[in-house]
């Protein structure tokens, strides 16, 4: 039998990868995997001024992770907030200030909890600066801080061979399931729990190779569509899923008709974990959980061809880019 020699060389150059939407044939080189690594954002942040900001920060943030965070060491008294984690398109900060601090971000309303600790995250696509307004319980308010958010350089993904109607050729039922799941992912967030569970830090909830970036612009089938919303991590089908960090279960569905078998957690203070595509749910609304709990297992349910964890965090309306806030990925 003759050998194809395009596939023959595909076998060698290229290594299939399964991603949100198909399988990619990507190739083998460091370029492509993560060209949005964190410690490219450090030194984004150098560059844009962030040291002061971060220089008096206990040492367990001072690699940008939440994973390690210990709360106890931020300045519930300092005059100014204290700030962790990235400043930057797609990065996720915390902070404390005194309790009953009143805590704006430009026009958004930041949740504070009883010890003074809040979240903000910025959006892939967020302008280079903010404003955090902060008036204590007493009155008093701040000068308000500036700050300079990195901007980010975001992959282009191609796919192709799609099948139409995993992109946008709907036939009624098929609609409606979709219009059904907008409808239980909007029911799920209606009530979002205040309690800061994300103090817990964050862990990947499967580990393996990181096959799609979160922010990538998408073509499929030739069209422009919406950046990739999270990171996927390929694993095998089974994998036990477990919980990035505490919170609660909003919603538990096996069969949503993009994301395939669906968890939210609501981690507190307007922060959700939503992880896609599993071939099995071990939780049920209402359910809380504690980091590192098994929720789940990999599939590859919805737009997807192949067994991966697609892991999206979102903080209000903004999609942030969950790869920041995880430790790094262990050696596979
Ligand atoms: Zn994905």
């Amino acid at each position: 039998m003759p050998i194809n020699p395009s596939s023959a060389f595909a076998a060698v150059v290229f290594s299939a990868v399964f991603v949100c939407g198909t399988a990619l044939a990507l190739p083998q080189n460091d370029d492509n995997k993560i060209s949005n690594h964190p410690s490219d954002l450090k030194a984004a942040l150098k560059a844009a001024g962030m040291t002061s900001t971060t220089s008096d920060l206990p040492s367990a943030m001072a690699n940008t992770k939440i994973a390690a965070l210990d709360t106890t060491e931020l300045k519930a008294d300092a005059v100014q907030p204290t700030l962790a984690g990235d400043m930057a398109q797609g990065g996720l900060v915390i902070g404390q200030t005194r309790p009953g601090s009143i805590v704006k971000l430009d026009d958004i309303r930041v949740d504070v909890d009883d010890e003074g600790r809040f979240i903000f995250g910025f959006g892939r696509d967020h302008p280079d600066t903010a404003v955090l307004n902060i008036t204590y319980g007493d009155g008093t308010i701040l000068p308000p801080k500036v700050l300079k958010i990195a901007s980010r350089e975001f992959k282009e993904q191609r796919i192709d061979n799609l099948p139409s109607n995993k992109v946008d050729e709907f036939t009624p039922e098929e609609l409606k399931k979709i219009t059904e799941g907008t409808a239980k992912k909007n029911a799920a967030r209606a009530n979002m729990q205040q309690k800061a569970d994300w103090v817990s830090g964050f862990d990947w909830p499967v580990t393996g190779t990181i096959t799609g970036l979160f922010g990538s612009r998408r073509i499929l089938n030739g069209v422009p569509r919406r950046p990739h919303s999270g990171v996927d991590v390929g694993a095998v089908e089974g994998t036990d899923v477990r919980a990035p960090a505490d919170g609660v279960i909003t919603l538990a569905d096996p069969d949503m008709y993009f994301e395939g078998g669906l968890v939210f957690i609501d981690h507190g203070q307007g922060l959700e974990s939503a992880l896609m595509h599993m071939s099995r749910l071990d939780v049920v609304a209402g359910q809380r959980v504690t980091r590192g709990d098994i929720i789940g297992a990999v599939g590859a349910t919805g737009r997807a061809t192949g067994p991966h964890m697609h892991w999206s965090l979102k903080w209000k309306s903004r999609l942030l880019d969950a790869q920041l806030v995880a430790p790094e990925m262990p050696e596979t």
